[in-house]
């Protein structure tokens, strides 16, 4: 087994809310996922909704007494902590085997991992420079520098694509959806390796014009390596009664395997590598 390399370290400390180990669902082989804490965009359906926010926090937890209230009992779950780049390629270290066996590597995720631009660019260098696979998954929702400084060190993108109404766009997560797609576009141009995702939220971005609207987008693009729909599903929804957080979709219905390959089916004109990742969202 190799070892870590001592580097010099350029910004040694960041926040994360979570780091998953042996993960198979975030990229090619086994993997660890590093969860980075803060996100510009605020999607009505977030599933890690205590990973929206910057910094540390305090998240009170709900509970049902008696059926009829919810009610705020004492207890607050903290989401977040600081990590030291040296504590996260430690814990990296100790699954090289794996990630050599498997082809995996590390995936940096979020919340978006952009926004702690110079955290996730040591770690980045960090990895490359001792030979370890690096996916990151974004939002795409940042300058086009932070892009480009971490391109050298990254060997694959997961890259979302939620709505191409730029009003609709805005609506749901909060922010327009320019600088994401113009990001995606010199992306291509960059010859990265890519996979777009596409969440699918019923009635919101698995609409008849949407999904057209991407298609049409996406058939455009050279390079995209590969297409990802990931379904709603509900446990999310647990999340938010537990923290007492709005739920802003509603409740929405699970979709069934019928209707998730007529979806599916729309991609097909592409010729791209399409699957449903029923267990895997945003
Ligand atoms: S981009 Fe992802 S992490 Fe950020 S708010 Fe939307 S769903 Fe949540």
């Amino acid at each position: 087994m190799r070892n870590i390399k001592e580097r010099q370290i350029l910004v040694s400390k960041g926040t994360i809310f979570d780091i998953k180990k042996f993960a198979v669902h975030d990229g090619p082989g086994i993997r660890t996922t590093i969860f980075f804490k803060g996100c510009p965009l605020d999607c009505w359906w977030c599933h890690n909704p205590e990973g929206r926010h910057t910094g540390i926090e305090k998240l009170p937890i709900q509970e049902n007494r008696n059926r009829s209230s919810i009610t705020a009992n004492k207890n607050a779950e903290t989401s977040g902590k600081e990590i030291t780049l040296t504590e996260i390629m430690r814990d990296i270290e100790k699954d090289l085997i794996f990630y050599e066996e498997s082809q995996g590597g590390v995936t940096f995720s979020g919340g978006e991992p952009l926004m702690q631009i110079d955290f996730l660019t040591s770690l980045l260098k960090n990895c490359h420079s001792n030979g370890i696979h690096t996916l990151v998954d974004t939002c795409g929702y940042a300058s086009w520098s932070c892009f480009e400084s971490i391109l050298p060190y990254t060997d694959m993108f997961y890259y979302d694509l939620k709505l191409i109404d730029d009003a609709e766009h805005i609506k749901y997560t909060g922010v327009s959806n320019k600088t994401i797609l113009s990001n995606l576009e010199k992306l291509v141009q960059h010859d990265q390796r890519i996979t777009i995702r596409i969440p699918l939220i019923p009635g919101i971005t698995d609409t008849d014009k949407n999904l057209k609207e991407i298609v049409k987008l996406l058939k455009k693009m050279n390079n995209i390596q590969s297409i990802m729909l990931l379904p709603y599903n509900k446990l999310g929804e647990d999340k938010y009664r537990r923290f007492g957080l709005p739920l802003r979709t509603g409740k929405l219905l699970a979709y069934d395997n019928g209707n998730l390959e007529a979806i599916k089916k729309r991609f097909d004109a592409l010729n791209l590598n399409i699957s449903i990742e029923s267990g895997h969202h945003e």
